[in-house]
């Protein structure tokens, strides 16, 4: 299985991060998907991603991040993703109207620096959204028209159908963290189950919202199987199959071994 979204640079993991990681890999994880989300966080990334060879990186300024960002900080980003062979991925990036951190035009004019770099890098993206569903799938359609299928995660889906069918037309990937799990996500658990097996992502989005049965505690990799098993009952599956199909397309997105 692999955690295609964490946030291992987080404090809360500062003093056991390598039995985090043996955990998660005693779970069945194979690979964890670290994403920066500013300066400090994308060079913290990196360094755990060149010590642990259960994880690598993803380079990039979060929506809700953008503000503050000073001047050299997307050069880092833009550097860091030329140069860092773990870097397999660009983000986290996205639209946001959630949190009101960042003016909405500033967080459009990064979303779309962010798609250019990974188009010229051949890399994908990874797109936080977060009650900017219509926002997001305008700037996605405007790629996708220029460029055609958008190589791309929507990560942590909290969109209705039309939003994730909206995005799958046009190639990307739907990821569920632990918020699926949860008792009163049963929309959010039917547009799941709409999501076709070879489109599929299970990630953790920790140290945040941890899945069923670990709810309010701090999140770690590992727990990426809960979700899994969720999705499993949720499709009708064995869970052997959600993990056979999202690792295998985690490893096509990322350009994973
Ligand atoms: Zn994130």
């Amino acid at each position: 299985m692999i955690d295609t979204h964490a946030h291992l640079f987080d404090d809360r993991f500062a003093s056991d991060l390598p039995a985090v990681l043996a955990r998660a890999e005693a779970a069945g994880v194979e690979r964890v998907v670290c994403l920066g989300i500013d300066a400090e966080s994308n060079r913290a990334t990196l360094r755990i991603a060149n010590s642990h060879p259960l994880v690598v990186a993803a380079v990039g300024i979060q929506p809700n991040h953008v503000a503050e960002a000073a001047p050299g900080d997307w050069d880092d980003v833009v550097r860091l993703a030329e140069s860092e062979p773990c870097v397999v991925a660009i983000g986290e990036t996205g639209l946001d109207r959630y949190w009101d951190r960042a003016p909405f035009a500033l967080q459009e004019e990064y979303f779309a620096r962010h798609i250019a770099l990974a188009r010229r890098l051949g890399k994908p993206f990874v797109i936080h959204c977060r009650e900017a569903e219509a926002d997001v799938v305008k700037v996605l359609r405007a790629e996708f028209e220029k460029h055609g299928p958008v190589r791309a995660v929507m990560h942590s889906f909290s969109g209705d159908a039309a939003t994730a069918g909206a995005c799958l037309d046009m190639g990307l990937y739907v990821s569920f963290a632990g918020m699926v799990t949860y008792k009163t996500a049963q929309q959010l658990r039917d547009v799941a189950a709409g999501v076709p097996l070879d489109r599929l992502l299970v990630e953790t989005d920790a140290p945040y919202l941890a899945p069923v049965p670990h709810r309010g505690k701090r999140n770690e990799p590992g727990y990426v199987v809960h979700t899994a098993a969720c999705l499993a009952e949720v499709k009708g599956v064995p869970v052997g199959v959600i993990d056979e199909h999202t690792t295998r397309n985690a490893k096509l997105l990322f350009g994973l071994e």
